[in-house]
């Protein structure tokens, strides 16, 4: 087939995402300390909400691609990384390289970004109706 990659490039995927996995963590780290800080000056209070807000919404999107990163370092151990978790199809390198915790080649990820998109909608509906 020769869509299996290398075993070389493997390696190098794996250090890629070890480094994002050790800088993620980080992050989150230095975001928990943000979002527990207080104030006891009303003015500073609200600017704390307002950073504290934004920084919770960027560590939910952060621990989700710690999930995502710790979920490809798995795939590279069992060996089915760079394999579409959906169709079994190999993901294109150049997606990978890019994105080296894809689990979806760019067609299911299309797909499934479009049913999300559904699924809100529909929710806003329901939201709406009652
Ligand atoms: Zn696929």
């Amino acid at each position: 087939m020769g869509t299996k990659l290398e075993h070389t490039n493997l390696g190098g995927f794996q250090q890629i995402l070890e480094q994002q996995q050790v800088e993620l963590v980080h992050v989150l780290r230095v975001r928990d300390g943000i979002a527990i800080e207080k104030s006891a000056d009303p003015m500073d209070e609200i600017q704390y909400a307002t950073e504290r807000d934004l920084a919770i919404h960027s560590a939910d999107l952060e621990s989700n691609l710690l999930r995502d990163v710790r979920a490809a370092l798995r795939r590279i151990r069992d060996g089915t990384f760079g394999t579409c978790v959906e169709c079994e199809a190999a993901i294109s390198p150049k997606r990978l390289a890019a994105l080296p915790w894809a689990m979806r080649c760019i067609e299911c990820q299309d797909a499934a970004d479009g049913d999300r998109q559904e699924r809100t909608e529909t929710l806003d509906e329901i939201l709406v109706g009652a």
